[in-house]
C-alpha cells in the first residue's frame, strides 16, 4: 500500500491508531489509507479551529486572508497536474475533467481572494438622525464543511474559499469514499502559510460527520445526498445553528423540435455521461419534443455507443467508473428497476465484458427511452451514466413533465426561440438554467437547488450569505436623555 493520509488539526499531521483504505475504482486494489478521526480528534479539532478564529483568524485582516488565498490559488494550480492524478486514481473520474476541475478550484480561491478585503457594510440613514447606524458583515465562527465523493477539490472550493475569505476558520469532512485530494489541499494551505488551527481536517464514514455537526460548530455547509441533508439538517437544527445544503437532482434536458441538434446531442451527453454521470447536475432526464424524439434517439445511442471506456489517467478515455462498489451496485439496481418497470432499454444496461475493463467498477453508457415521468428511473437520482428519454408534444407539457419532480437543482432547454427560451426558463423550478448548453460551471455565477436539491448558495457573491452574519451598530451622538419606558422610533 502506498500513501497514507493523515488528519490534520491545529497545524499538525496525525495519525490516528484506526484507518481505512483508498480504493482505486479502475483497479479496485486499495492505493492508500486514511487515517480514521475519532470522537475525540473532532472535538480537538473543532477546539483547534475556535482558538483559531478567536486568537488569529478573525483578527487577520482582509488582505492578509487575500493573500493566503492567492497563496493557496497559485500552489493548487501549480500542482494541478499531480493533484488531477491523485483525485482521478481515488474516484475514477476522468483525468480530463479532474485536471479542469484543479484549476476551476484554483480560481475560486483567487476569485474569493477578492472579497476578502471587499466585505463591505452599510452606512443606513435613519428616522433618528441623531443615531448613526452601520451594519457589518462578520465571520460566524466555525465551519463544518462536509462533501461528496465525485468532485472533492471542486466541492471544496465551493465553501473553503467563501468561508476563509469570510473570515472563518474550518473543520473539513470528505467522503469516506475519497479523502487523499483534500488531505492534499490542507498540505498546499500549510505550505501557503495559513495560521495553525484556520483549517482542520476530519476523515472518516458518516459518524465523524455526525460527530463534527453535533459538536460546538457554528455553521454547517454540507454536500451529498438528500437522505443525509436531512439527518445533518435536524442536528443543526436542534443546536439552532445555520445550514447549507447542496444535494441531489434529477434535472430536466428539454429539447425542443427546432433545437440545433448537433448542439443537443452533445449537450444531453455532457449532462448525463459528463462525469459518468455522477454528477449533482446531471440532466438523466432527457425530455424530446415528438418531431425530433426518434432522431434524437438514434443519434444519442449511437454516440454513446462509441464512447471510449478505459483508464480514467488516460487523456483520451471519455468515460470512467463508477466511483466505487456501492454506488456501481446502486446502479446496476437502478438499471433493473427501470426494466422490470417498462423502460425501453436501447443501449447499454450492464457492465461492460472487455478485459481491458474487467477490474474497474464500470458500467456501460445506458440510454432507456419511453420513460413515463412516474417511474421509478425518472423520479429517483441514479448518479451513474443512465439516460431517461421521456418524450412530449407542447411546451406546457414538457413544463409539466420537467417540474413533476422533488428536485430542483438544474434544468437545460434547447430551441434557437429566444421567447421561448425565456418563457421556459421562467417556468423551471431549478436554481440553475441552462439555454443551448449544460453543465458550465463558473465561480461567479450562484449554484444551488430549490425543493430537495437544498437551500443556501455556493459560488458567486451570494456564497459568503452562508458564512457572514450581519452586525447593526447603532450611536447615539445625541447627548440627550430619553424617556427609559417607551422605545424610541
Ligand atoms: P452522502 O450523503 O452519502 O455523503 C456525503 C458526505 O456526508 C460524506 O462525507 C459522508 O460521510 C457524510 N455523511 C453521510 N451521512 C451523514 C450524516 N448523517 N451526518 C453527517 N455526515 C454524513 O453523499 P455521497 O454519496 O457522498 O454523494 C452523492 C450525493 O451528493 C448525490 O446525491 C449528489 O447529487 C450529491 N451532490 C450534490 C452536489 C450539489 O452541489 N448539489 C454536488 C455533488 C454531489
Amino acid at each position: 500500500m502506498g500513501q497514507h493520509y493523515k488528519l490534520f488539526i491545529g497545524g499538525e499531521w496525525k495519525k490516528s491508531s484506526e484507518e481505512f483504505a483508498a480504493i482505486n475504482p479502475y483497479t479496485s486494489n486499495v492505493w492508500a489509507s486514511i487515517s480514521q478521526a475519532s470522537e475525540a480528534d473532532v472535538g480537538s479539532a473543532i477546539s483547534a479551529a475556535r482558538d483559531a478564529f478567536e486568537s488569529t483568524w478573525r483578527k487577520t485582516s482582509g488582505r492578509d486572508r487575500a493573500r493566503l488565498l492567492m497563496k493557496l490559488a497559485e500552489l493548487l494550480e501549480r500542482n494541478g497536474d499531480r493533484m488531477a492524478t491523485l483525485e482521478s486514481t481515488d474516484n475514477g473520474k476522468v483525468i480530463r475533467e479532474t485536471r479542469n476541475q484543479m484549476s476551476f478550484s484554483a480560481r475560486q480561491y483567487e476569485f474569493f481572494a477578492g472579497y476578502a478585503d471587499k466585505l463591505w457594510g452599510s452606512v443606513i440613514p435613519l428616522d433618528q438622525r441623531d443615531v448613526f447606524d452601520y451594519a457589518t458583515r462578520e465571520p460566524i465562527g466555525v465551519a463544518a464543511l462536509i462533501t461528496a465523493w465525485n468532485s472533492p477539490m471542486g466541492l471544496l472550493s465551493n465553501k473553503l474559499a467563501p468561508a476563509l475569505a469570510a473570515g472563518n476558520t474550518v473543520v473539513i469532512k470528505p467522503s469516506e469514499h475519497a479523502s487523499a485530494t483534500t488531505a492534499e489541499l490542507c498540505g498546499l494551505a500549510e505550505e501557503a502559510g495559513f495560521p495553525a488551527g484556520v483549517i482542520n481536517l476530519v476523515m472518516g464514514d458518516a459518524n465523524v460527520g455526525r460527530a463534527l455537526v453535533s459538536g460546538d460548530v457554528d455553521c454547517v455547509s454540507f454536500t451529498g445526498s438528500p437522505n443525509a441533508g436531512r439527518a445533518i439538517a435536524s442536528m443543526a437544527g436542534r443546536r439552532l445553528i445555520p445550514v447549507t445544503m447542496e444535494l441531489g437532482g434529477k434535472s430536466p434536458n428539454i429539447v425542443f423540435a427546432d433545437a440545433d441538434l448537433d448542439r443537443a446531442v452533445v449537450g444531453a451527453l455532457a449532462g448525463i455521461f459528463g462525469a459518468t454521470g455522477q454528477t449533482c447536475i446531471a440532466g438523466s432526464r432527457l425530455l424530446v419534443q415528438r418531431p425530433v424524439y426518434k432522431e434524437m434517439i438514434q443519434r444519442l445511442a449511437s454516440r454513446a455507443e462509441k464512447i471510449v471506456l478505459g483508464n480514467p489517467l488516460d487523456r483520451s478515455t471519455e468515460m470512467g467508473t463508477a466511483a466505487n462498489r456501492p454506488q456501481l451496485d446502486k446502479i446496476l439496481d437502478f438499471i433493473k428497476v427501470a426494466k422490470d418497470e417498462g423502460a425501453r432499454l436501447v443501449t447499454g444496461g450492464e457492465r461492460p465484458t472487455d478485459k481491458a475493463l474487467k477490474d474497474g467498477f464500470f458500467v456501460k453508457p445506458t440510454i432507456f427511452a419511453d420513460v413515463d415521468n412516474r417511474m421509478t428511473i425518472a423520479q429517483e437520482e441514479v448518479f451513474g451514466p443512465v439516460l431517461s428519454i421521456i418524450p412530449f408534444g407542447t411546451e406546457e407539457e414538457a413544463v409539466a413533465i420537467a417540474t413533476d419532480t422533488r428536485y430542483g437543482l438544474a434544468s437545460g432547454i434547447w430551441t434557437q426561440d429566444i421567447s421561448r427560451a425565456f418563457r421556459m426558463s421562467r417556468e423551471m423550478r431549478a436554481g440553475t438554467v441552462w439555454v443551448n448548453t449544460y453543465r458550465v460551471s463558473a465561480c461567479q455565477a450562484p449554484f444551488g437547488g430549490v425543493k430537495e436539491s437544498g437551500f443556501g448558495r455556493e459560488r458567486g457573491e451570494q456564497a459568503l450569505d452562508a458564512f457572514t452574519v450581519c452586525k447593526n451598530v447603532m450611536i447615539d451622538f445625541s447627548a440627550e436623555e430619553r424617556d427609559p419606558f417607551s422605545v424610541r422610533t
